[in-house]
């Protein structure tokens, strides 16, 4: 073996520049977090070329002295970090002193930067990391670094490039997380001289929300909760507004961007039985523990977390969430095409919804909850039956299994929106954003508002209850409620599964591991309503059914549970429980285009009407749309 040396500086940065520095994003990444740390309220961010060739970030922060800015292109230079104390309760986002002295390794770099109260500012020019040039420079207070042909001095990195268009975008997602992690900093960003995206920096996370996401924005939910000392604030999706993947989910720890398995696995155990197999709530949620319950000295381009108590985090995400969603009036609005709107939008093609503006009678009742009902409703909550705590550990498992989790440091966010001048700039601030802050009065009691009553009026096309209640009207899907309550019912053992035995029982042929697997789990098919028998290596005797399945449709439930139970790592019993369930609430359910007696009729809507819970039937389909007097007076040209 050669003999043992110290790698030099220049080695050392290049190392560690393959860590810290992956791509434009990740140096952009780091600036914004610098540019934070120095107290920075605007930060502008430009780019050309995807951020290959220029890359720019000008912030209006604290500034650094000529010595103080020769030292930050050192390896372990920080202003952040003192001893090793310190490390216990970082505050800041950077603290490693690695970022710059990294980036500069691998580029080309221009610094202009002034504290204020100086005369004047300093200029440096680096290459490779090496200072080449310095002098004084008149510039505003603040910094502004330019980086010039990333990886121009190791081409074995400039492959793994992609396309300008894909790394542009890559920088985009990275301003827009960091305008989300700091409503109170606005961030412009221009990508090959045009503005992309600007954010108010109002410090009201909705007003960065809306800058991001646009009018899709208004149907969000807020959240705003308290437990045990941590807090949790944001907005996530309604449960009909799921989406295909996790990509929409974004969660800060103390205004860290984290990928997490124990946030989405709370997040989404709070939408169980709510949202479609296959699709995921979206969300935007941000989490503040004390510093010491959290450690974030993973790796810096990481976006990893542990937490000190993750059950306490855990109940924290899920009953924010819970509460939240179940406060929200979520009973959707029908939709009409507008035809005056926009002629490039195809007719036939339903216009996204508008935010909606709660009236002053719904805003009463189907409104978030303020801290105080929180607080009361959180401890109401706490001595309630605890969640199950097999179902929310599955559910975290399931997620970690989940091939959709991408748990990548570079989160790409869906399609976004161009937005070319932001609520502030518009008009007066926020006077056009719909700021759920504003439109939900901060009310200290809770008082009951006055429910008008409502009148059964009819049933359309045998599918839909009509209803009518003040000035709204309501459709109730009928099959959707009835599975819905039926559901609930068995699945609070309100009701047990009524089962029937069978005169003749019958063999049901399956695979010999199936046939096993199901004998085994006799227990589980018992509480379900079914009874079976061994009856040779690869066919299970069925004796008894729920009351509600046909023998075939039996049969086939079983077929499908052994299938269930035997991917085991899949699925845990309280899922497959929960699938049986939907089946037989399904079966058991009133079908649309079934003729139905009124009074059946007026019972469901008896039910849906006296529970606003009762919003989605189990496999997330809504189960009642509301359509308001002035909406069809607007239909009516009557407005
Ligand atoms: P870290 O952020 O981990 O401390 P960096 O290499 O990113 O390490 O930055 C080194 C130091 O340079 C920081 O600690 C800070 O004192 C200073 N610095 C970097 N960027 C800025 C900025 N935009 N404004 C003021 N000071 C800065
Ligand atoms: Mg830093």
């Amino acid at each position: 073996m050669q003999k043992i040396i110290q790698l030099s500086s220049h080695v050392a940065n290049l190392i560690a520049a393959g860590e810290v520095v992956e791509r434009p994003a990740s140096v952009v990444k780091e600036l914004l977090e610098n540019a934070v740390d120095a107290g920075a309220t605007q930060v502008t961010v430009e780019i050309r070329d995807g951020g290959m060739t220029f890359l720019r970030v000008t912030d209006n922060g604290c500034g650094m002295s000529r010595e103080d800015a020769k030292t930050a292109f050192l390896r372990h230079a920080t202003s952040k970090l003192r001893s090793a104390d310190d490390l216990a309760a970082i505050t800041t986002m950077g603290f490693r002193g690695e970022a710059l002295a990294a980036i500069a390794s691998v580029s080309r770099i221009e610094l202009l930067t002034k504290t204020a109260g100086a005369i004047s500012g300093t200029s440096l020019s680096l290459e490779a990391g090496k200072i080449t040039d310095e002098s004084d420079a008149g510039c505003p207070d603040g910094t502004t670094i330019i980086v010039r042909d990333l990886f121009f001095n190791t081409p074995a990195r400039m492959k793994f490039m992609k396309a300008d268009s894909v790394e542009g975008g890559k920088v985009a997602a990275t301003v827009q997380m960091q305008a989300l992690a700091h409503p109170e900093v606005s961030f412009r960003f221009f990508r090959d001289g045009k503005q992309i995206l600007s954010t108010p920096g109002s410090g009201l996370l909705e007003d960065a929300v809306y800058c991001v996401y646009g009018r899709d924005f208004g149907r969000m939910v807020k959240v705003d909760s308290q437990w045990d000392g941590y807090t949790l604030s944001g907005f996530v999706s309604k449960a009909t507004d799921a989406r295909p993947s996790r990509n929409m989910q974004t969660f800060f720890v103390n205004s860290r961007p984290v990928r997490s398995r124990i946030l989405i696995g709370a997040l989404e155990e709070a939408y169980r039985n709510q949202i479609m197999a296959g699709k995921f709530p979206a969300c935007v949620l941000h989490l503040n523990l004390p510093a010491n319950a959290v450690d974030v000295n993973v790796h810096p381009a990481k976006t990893e977390v542990k937490f000190l108590n993750e059950k306490a985090v855990f109940d924290c995400m899920h009953y924010g969430v819970l509460g939240a969603l179940n406060t929200a009036s979520d009973r959707p609005q029908m939709q009409f095409v507008r035809p005056s709107v926009a002629p490039q939008v195809p007719a036939s093609q339903p216009l996204p919804a508008q935010p909606a503006k709660p009236t002053a009678k719904q805003n009463t009742f189907f409104r978030t909850m303020s801290a105080q009902e929180y607080q009361a409703f959180s401890a109401a909550i706490k001595d309630a039956p605890q969640p199950n705590k097999f179902a929310a550990a599955a559910t975290v498992a399931a997620v970690e299994r989940s091939a959709n989790l991408g748990l990548k440091e570079d989160i790409i966010l869906p399609s976004m929106p161009v937005q070319v001048s932001t609520p502030a700039q518009e008009s007066a601030p926020s006077a056009n954003v719909p700021t759920i802050a504003q439109d939900e009065p901060q009310q200290q009691a809770f008082s009951m508002p006055e429910v008008p009553s409502w009148r059964y009026v009819g049933e359309l096309y045998q599918s839909y209850i009509l209803v009518e209640q003040g000035d709204d009207a309501f459709l109730i899907d009928k099959h959707a409620a009835h599975e819905r309550i039926l559901f609930n019912k068995l699945k609070q053992n309100q009701e047990s599964i009524s089962a029937q035995a069978l005169v003749t029982p019958i063999p049901c042929p399956l695979r010999p591991d199936a046939a096993a697997t199901l004998l085994e789990s006799r227990e589980l098919l018992d509480s379900l309503g079914f009874e079976i028998d061994s009856f040779g290596d690869s066919t299970v005797l069925i004796r008894q059914i729920p009351m509600d399945l046909s023998a075939q449709e039996a049969a086939e439930t079983l077929e499908a549970l052994a299938a269930d139970l035997m991917s085991g790592s899949q699925k845990s019993k309280y899922d497959v429980r929960d699938e049986v369930l939907h089946t037989v609430a399904c079966k058991a359910a009133i079908k649309a285009g079934w003729h139905s007696d009124e009074k059946e009729l007026i019972k469901l809507a008896e039910q849906v009407m006296a529970d606003p819970l009762v919003k989605h039937c189990p496999h997330g389909r809504p189960i009642c749309i509301s359509l308001s007097k002035k909406q069809l007076e607007k239909q009516f040209k009557r407005s």
